[in-house]
């Protein structure tokens, strides 16, 4: 199956990379269906949303905190790496994530739609105006309207980037293949993107159960090793 999706990557003027939480757990950032809760024994999905901001705020701002703490040891690996070799091969036009933490860009990608935003940025709840993490992680309010900070997220209840949205939309209905790695494909919108797909529509993931339906290939394996593999037939 590696050799197969490998040869399409070769033959493919236009390869779209999807990507979810399993391609950063590699690089240490727990994803949001681990089998237990990492955090206060609390869901994150019941914290990331447009509620807990407007009426548990302390909550809402503690979930942040550790998780941009978190972020600051972590570091892409080998799978990241590839993805932005491929990117400077010519064989990469898009990569599309749902993952809010940087590292397609820190491991060298120039060109990623962040669908659900990033907590790498900060801006104030209600004026928007940008604002440092340093002023988040200290618990500051805007300096502007003294408002609530938080980050550039897009949270439960909130619309996706239209412009990252249009382009992933539009990129992926007119790929030669599609590769989605690392996502439950649970979350909505994005889950629908796959159904977009005309070209070969591949998915890399540990489990490979539900949500599958339409898939070309599927491959059960981590994210790392299965882009090893990838590449490994593509660099021949
Ligand atoms: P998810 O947690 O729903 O699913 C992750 C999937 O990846 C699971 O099916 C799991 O089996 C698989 N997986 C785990 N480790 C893997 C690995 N090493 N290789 C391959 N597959 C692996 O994540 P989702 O579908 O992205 O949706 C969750 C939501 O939570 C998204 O909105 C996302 O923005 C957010 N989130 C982001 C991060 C991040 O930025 N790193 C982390 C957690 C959650």
């Amino acid at each position: 199956m590696i050799e197969t999706v490998a040869s399409w990557l070769q033959h493919s003027t236009s390869t779209v990379i999807l990507t979810g939480a399993g391609m950063s757990t590699e690089s240490g950032i727990p994803d949001f269906r681990s089998k237990a809760g990492w955090w206060k024994s609390v869901d994150p999905r019941t914290v990331a949303t447009v509620e807990s901001l407007a009426g548990n705020y302390a909550l809402f701002r503690e979930f942040y905190q550790l998780r941009i703490e978190a972020l600051e040891q972590a570091k892409p690996h080998k799978g990241h790496e590839i993805l932005a070799s491929w990117e400077q091969r010519g064989l990469v036009a898009l990569v599309a994530t749902q993952n809010v933490d940087g590292l397609h860009q820190l491991a060298g990608n120039k060109d990623v739609a962040e669908l659900h935003g990033n907590i790498v940025t900060i801006r104030c709840a209600k004026c928007r105006k940008p604002h440092s993490k340093s002023h988040f992680m200290e618990n500051a309010v805007c300096t502007y309207c003294m408002h609530h900070l938080r980050p550039n997220v897009v949270l439960f209840g909130e619309a996706l980037p239209q412009e990252a949205w249009n382009r992933t939309f539009n990129t992926v209905q007119s790929a030669d293949v599609v590769l989605v790695i690392g996502t439950s494909l649970e979350v909505y919108p994005v889950n629908q993107l796959p159904k977009m797909a005309k070209g070969k529509l591949v998915y890399i993931n540990l489990e490979v159960g539900t949500h599958t339906q339409g898939f070309d290939a599927m491959i059960q394996g981590t994210a790392g090793a299965v882009l090893v593999q990838l590449d490994a037939f593509l660099s021949r």
